[in-house]
């Protein structure tokens, strides 16, 4: 008999009203002491811990907790900190905060997308370290948890693969060589941990579901003997998430006690068909999605147990979320705006647990346990699928018509650009920028005031109106080239779509970490995607008004709406990308018929959606760029379609860039120049391309020579012709001034550079 148990693999760390959030920004911006930063943080761990206690979860995982980022923990923790802090206290807060954020001496560190998420962990940088254990955060954390609450709580650990691939600082062949210094701290902490009483200690080793290899999986094997030899008495389970291990049969023969797999995403369930599950391991089955808001569909969640419990010998099964639950907000408790037919159908992560032991239940004493739960769990789905939200049969009869039709342009791009150089007469190198302009206080203190009703919408319009005013002529007065309207009236360039197309619904305190301490509220699609009425064209027309000066039509595009959204598990993720892409075609098509000229459509999370699994990245990219097209191919020839995309490893993702076919892209690349440029010397790209030529994410100036010596490095390989200058990213988190100045640098050097050039030419 196959005994069960239930475990949790993270828990969202921000609280329910983002107390998190807000205790860290008190604390930078040095309106509360360190000490009482801690009291605060270490009140709201305690009260997350003791939520799962009282649910009843019984592996409760500890350390979890950060105070930016898990990765920059592991990091810190191991004395991996970058050369250029490692001057200051290894052990200070400060130091942590300013690895991850900057200070006055030095820049932050890099930071990038925890595989295919929207959470960015800090790229830990290992030029110059030597890996010391400075602190046993997984063993202060057990402690804390065992002391104060009586929970013998699961350390939850990255696995030194995981955290040494991660890093940069080094070159691939000194893969195992980093490894091996790592290693005997991870054999210090767990030897630590089983002292303290540990019973359990995961390792996290998401790698483990990317394409690894012969080496690196002897690495693997190799790493998890040691560890296991040096703390035989403590059961190690090796965690995977979001996709199914790659080479299964060798992972699940590593001498560990419990392997994690994920049965949301990935294969894992064929896996165990084809090639069984070791008897003698634990096997931690990943079977309520960590991913996603929706309530899981609990009768086929326990077909799956079923099916798992008979395929497998082993003796015990855990039951837990796919991965942490970190990537979902905190409870749906406190939603009260939300239709109840949604509300219903919604599970966050307190829900999400709760799921998890009642599947529990059912898998220890049978279904009839559960009848109530499993009867409430489908009328609630029911009611969802049967609601008006999955009944447009017009989209649909669309969706049917352009299946099989050919999506292009409707002539090839040399012959359009001609038209489109002709109608906008642009200068040699023209002058941008990606869209959204500085929000300050007050602009985001006007929206609150709004959203609570406190001024009415004329008053919101005609602020947002006032502040557009006022950009289009500093604009001017700066001389770019190409204008914006800014974006005010945007919170978000994903929520503000998601508010205003049908089969989208908004939360309230639906938040979910990103970087640091910023949340965003991913919308909710819901049902069929569809389009009523011009969502941007006033906003685009009203400031076209103000200027001779072209301004930009600003949309955000299908495959980035469709990644930054929690979509509803009974829609076919790409049947309702091809929705929001349809719909925003009839926006596309409504700015043209207003009179815009340019039109960028941003796929920012074009990249980071990319599956683990590199096979699957063709049919990924098909869609992606079907999706893209559809919603931009039916412009006249003159209209130019610009697009623009963050964090970029271009190289990788060229192709597809390139078959997207929009006239201009910019790319997010000031951090990475160089690199980038390469893949322009490897390949013949033909359409305009703006590479970011300064770094937005800081709030330094940068000086026209700095700006110039980037513009001619990337000349060096692209075409003058076809190259565009604008700033690596949107300028929203950035102070008036500051942007201001750098974009008058920006100008300048772009008008140096193109006087000389053109001077040249005579
Ligand atoms: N147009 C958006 C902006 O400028 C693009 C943001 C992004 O790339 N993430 O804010
Ligand atoms: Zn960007």
């Amino acid at each position: 008999m196959t005994t069960f148990i239930s475990s949790n693999l993270g828990y969202p760390r921000i609280g329910e009203k983002r107390e998190w959030k807000k205790a860290l920004e008190a604390y930078w911006r040095g309106d509360i002491t360190e000490s009482s930063l801690y009291d605060r943080t270490t009140e709201l761990r305690l009260k997350n811990l003791k939520k799962q206690q009282d649910i009843g979860i019984d592996l409760i995982p500890v350390g979890d907790f950060s105070f930016y980022d898990q990765v920059l923990d592991t990091a810190v923790s191991f004395g991996a900190i970058p050369k250029r802090f490692q001057q200051e206290d290894p052990q200070s807060i400060d130091t942590y905060f300013a690895i991850a954020r900057g200070n006055k001496g030095a820049v932050a560190a890099e930071m990038t997308k925890w595989f295919n998420t929207n959470y960015h962990y800090i790229v830990p940088e290992l030029e110059d370290v030597t890996p010391q254990l400075v602190e046993n955060r997984a063993l202060h954390y057990y402690k804390e948890a065992k002391e104060k609450l009586g929970i013998d709580g699961k350390p939850v650990i990255i696995g030194p693969v995981t955290f040494v691939k991660l890093s940069k600082g080094y070159q691939p062949e000194e893969l195992e060589g980093w490894v091996d210094k790592f290693v005997p701290l991870y054999k210090q902490v767990l030897q630590e941990l089983a002292e303290a009483g540990a019973s359990w200690v995961q390792f996290d080793e998401p790698i483990l579901g990317t394409n690894l290899s012969n080496r690196e999986l002897e690495l693997v094997e190799k790493v998890y003997q040691s560890l296991k030899e040096a703390a035989p008495n403590v059961k190690l389970l090796l965690q995977t998430y979001f996709e199914s291990v790659q080479n299964y049969k060798k992972i699940v023969e590593l001498p560990v006690d419990g392997i994690g797999l994920d049965f949301i995403h990935g294969d894992s369930l064929n896996l165990i068909k084809k090639f069984g599950f070791p008897q003698d391991k634990v096997l931690a089955a990943g079977i309520v999605n960590g991913r996603n808001v929706w309530s899981a569909d609990l009768e086929g969640a326990l077909s799956l147990i079923k099916q798992i419990d008979l395929l497998t010998e082993t003796d015990q099964i855990i039951l837990q979320p796919s991965c942490s639950l970190l990537h979902v907000p905190v409870t749906k408790q406190t939603e009260e705006k939300l239709d109840t037919v949604i509300l219903n159908g919604l599970s966050f992560a307190d829900e999400k647990l709760t799921e998890i032991q009642t599947l529990l239940k059912a898998a220890k004493e049978g279904s009839e346990a559960i009848q109530a739960q499993l009867e409430e769990n489908k009328s609630a789905r029911n009611a969802l699928e049967s609601s008006t939200y999955r009944k447009n049969e017009e989209i649909t009869r669309e969706l049917l018509s352009i299946e099989n039709k050919e999506i292009k342009r409707s002539i090839p791009f040399q012959e359009r650009i001609a038209k489109q150089r002709e109608k906008l007469n642009l200068p040699l190198l023209p002058t941008t920028t990606i869209g959204s302009l500085p929000q300050t206080a007050e602009v985001k203190g006007t929206r609150t005031k709004w959203r609570k009703g406190d001024i009415s919408n004329e008053e919101y319009a005609s602020f947002v109106e006032k502040e557009t005013a006022k950009w289009i002529q500093i604009q001017e007065d700066l001389g770019l080239d190409v204008l914006v309207h800014g974006e005010f009236e945007r919170t978000d360039m994903v929520e503000y779509f998601g508010e205003k197309l049908n089969g989208f619904a908004v939360t309230e305190f639906g938040w979910v970490q990103s970087y640091g301490s910023r949340c965003v509220k991913p919308p909710l699609v819901v049902g069929d995607v569809s389009w009523d009425e011009p969502i941007t064209v006033k906003e685009i027309v009203d400031a076209q008004k103000l200027t001779d000066k072209p301004v930009k039509g600003m949309l955000t595009g299908p495959v980035t709406i469709l990644n930054w959204s929690f979509v509803h598990e009974e829609l076919p993720r790409y049947t309702v990308q091809n929705q929001i892409a349809l719909s925003l075609e009839k926006e596309v098509l409504a700015l043209e018929k207003a009179g815009v000229q340019i039109i960028q459509v941003d796929e920012p999370a074009l990249r980071e959606g990319l599956p683990l699994d590199r096979l699957r990245w063709p049919e990924y990219f098909d869609a992606a760029v079907k999706a893209f097209r559809l919603a931009t191919s039916t412009v006249q020839p003159e209209t130019q379609i610009h697009t623009h995309m963050c964090y970029s490893e271009f190289g990788e993702i060229y192709e597809a860039i390139d078959e997207l076919d929009a006239d201009v892209i910019s790319i997010e690349t000031s951090r990475s120049h160089g690199e980038l440029v390469d893949t322009f010397e490897e390949n013949n790209y033909e359409k305009e391309i703006g590479l970011g030529v300064y770094d937005i994410h800081s709030p330094r100036v940068p000086s026209i020579e700095e700006i110039k010596q980037n513009i001619e490095r990337a000349l060096q390989t692209i075409d003058a012709k076809q190259f565009w200058i604008n700033p690596d990213c949107g300028l929203k988190t950035r102070q008036e001034e500051e942007t201001v100045a750098a974009l008058e640098n920006m100008v300048n050097a772009a008008k140096e550079i193109r006087e000389a050039r053109l001077a040249q030419q005579k």
